[in-house]
């Protein structure tokens, strides 16, 4: 049996959490606390829902249309053990995976649970959101400072390497 996801929202139809439409897991809590964050609704830990990986997974393939997910919070990598089924089943089915967190990608990488779920990304968008930083013409991040990144090239090469493509930016 799966570690249930806490999950603070479930959007099946995003078309801005990254480009495509998506299916976006909103989980709950999140130890940041970024002023200006755009949703402290999911700063706390306790409530939220409790789902399994294979239950988000079926409401995923109800809609045919979709062409990626992504992990947004709250903060992904808090709950890293439990959504790592999820995002294992995300890439076997075809579908691009994009994360966000308040994490650096050199931090995700000085913890193996964390690294682990971040192994089956596609997409990172890392780091705190910056209030003072905050850029409204950003496509998919909310300040300059946070960073789009290609994580399967950046885990060959042992360093951060940002996706640059339009697609994305
Ligand atoms: S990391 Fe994201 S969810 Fe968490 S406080 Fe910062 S902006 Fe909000």
């Amino acid at each position: 049996m799966s570690e249930y996801i806490n999950v603070a929202g479930l959007i099946g139809d995003s078309i801005v959490d990254g480009p495509g439409l998506r299916f976006t897991v909103f989980v709950q809590g999140c130890p940041h606390h970024c002023p200006g964050c755009h949703n402290p609704e999911s700063w706390a830990f306790e409530g939220g829902t409790p789902m399994t990986p294979e239950d988000i997974f079926m409401r995923m393939k109800k809609n045919p249309l979709l062409t990626g997910v992504t992990f947004s919070g709250g903060e992904p990598f808090c709950q890293a053990a439990a959504l790592t089924p999820l995002a294992k089943m995300v890439r076997e089915n075809g579908w691009e995976l994009a994360i966000y967190s308040g994490y650096t990608f050199e931090q995700l990488l000085s913890d193996p649970v964390k690294t682990a779920l971040l192994r089956y990304a596609d997409t990172l968008i890392d780091s705190l959101f910056v209030l003072a930083q905050r850029d409204l013409t950003l496509k998919y991040k909310g300040s300059r400072n946070q960073r789009v990144i290609d994580v399967q090239s950046s885990l060959k090469a042992g360093t951060a390497v940002l996706n640059t493509t339009e697609r994305w930016n």
